[in-house]
């Protein structure tokens, strides 16, 4: 294409006989634009969007939960834990969203129980995978680390139930020993001849298995059938997000096993951190407490 076609004429360019009525027609402008733009609010310099400037969201979660750090690691991983591998955070907006996203669910637990779950650092990322699935985020209960992919905090609602579905594993692996510990007393709650699958990640590929259909008693999704462990942190995270709540109402209400499962989890946080009882749930849940604590009747 020939951009010469698009060349100003020369007399729009002030050239011959308009060059003074041009240069007077600028200074009439100029006369007008100047005292607007004098007395025009002039907005405060915002910083730009980078990972440096979000390092102050990083402080902010570190001052307000002592004993973790928070990142954005720099360079991708080269040799994962667990065949875990992601890339640095390149949408700075995601960042940011993300990181005030986690402030608000995580501020949701009393200090006295992260401090007792050992959670030493979260890491921010995107990408996140184990090996070539993608996580929305990853438990390193080993290193006492969790990764979480800054993406998918355009799923609000998801996201939020990630971060406390992960939390959880790191809970179960520092409580009772390991992330995938088989809780007998957890399987007794469901049917007789219910069997777990073989795990979470069994339940990649198999289309939406995530959502609240309620598809046997005992269960909210199909996700928690695949594995104890995967059962036992999708109900801890729903007791945390009142969207999600909301929506596994009426499955809690009408179905014992999920009554149970809820008690069993409310009071395996509240023998960990006392101040996490009905009250608080009533407050964290943002819902009827599910079951109502009996009244105790003495008996002789
Ligand atoms: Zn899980």
């Amino acid at each position: 294409m020939d951009f010469k076609v698009f060349e100003t004429p020369a007399t729009f360019r002030g050239s011959g006989p308009y060059r003074y009525k041009m240069a007077r027609c600028w200074h009439i402008y100029a006369c007008l634009v100047v005292p607007v733009l004098a007395h025009a609010q002039v907005p405060p310099s915002v910083p730009e969007l980078t990972l440096d400037t979000l390092e102050v969201k990083l402080a902010q979660l570190a001052s307000k939960f002592p004993g973790v750090t928070f990142a954005f690691p720099r360079e991708e991983t080269m040799k994962g834990w667990a065949n875990m591998n992601f890339k640095p955070v390149q949408n700075e907006n995601d960042a940011a969203a993300f990181t005030d996203l986690f402030l608000e669910e995580f501020s949701k637990y009393p200090i006295e129980l992260i401090k007792l779950s050992n959670l030493k650092r979260v890491e921010f990322v995107e990408r996140l995978a184990v090996g070539k699935q993608y996580r929305a985020a990853v438990p390193d209960y080993e290193h006492e680390v969790l990764y979480y992919d800054v993406s998918y905090v355009r799923n609000q609602r998801y996201s939020r139930h990630v971060v406390h579905h992960e939390f959880y594993h790191m809970l179960e692996q520092e409580w009772n020993g390991s992330a995938f510990f088989k809780d007998q007393a957890w399987a007794r709650l469901n049917a007789k001849d219910f069997m777990y699958g073989t795990g979470g990640s069994e339940a990649y590929g198999h289309g939406d298995v995530w959502s609240f259909v309620h598809p046997k008693p005992g269960f909210i999704n199909l996700y928690s059938t695949y594995g104890l462990e995967e059962d036992k942190a999708e109900i801890w995270a729903v007791l945390f997000v009142p969207d999600n709540w909301r929506l596994v109402q009426k499955a809690v209400s009408e179905d014992p096993i999920l009554r149970a499962k809820v008690g069993y989890l409310r009071e395996f946080a509240r023998s960990k951190s006392a101040s996490m009882n009905d009250s608080y749930w009533r407050q964290v849940s943002g819902e009827v407490v599910y079951p109502p604590t009996p009244t105790r009747k003495t008996t002789h």
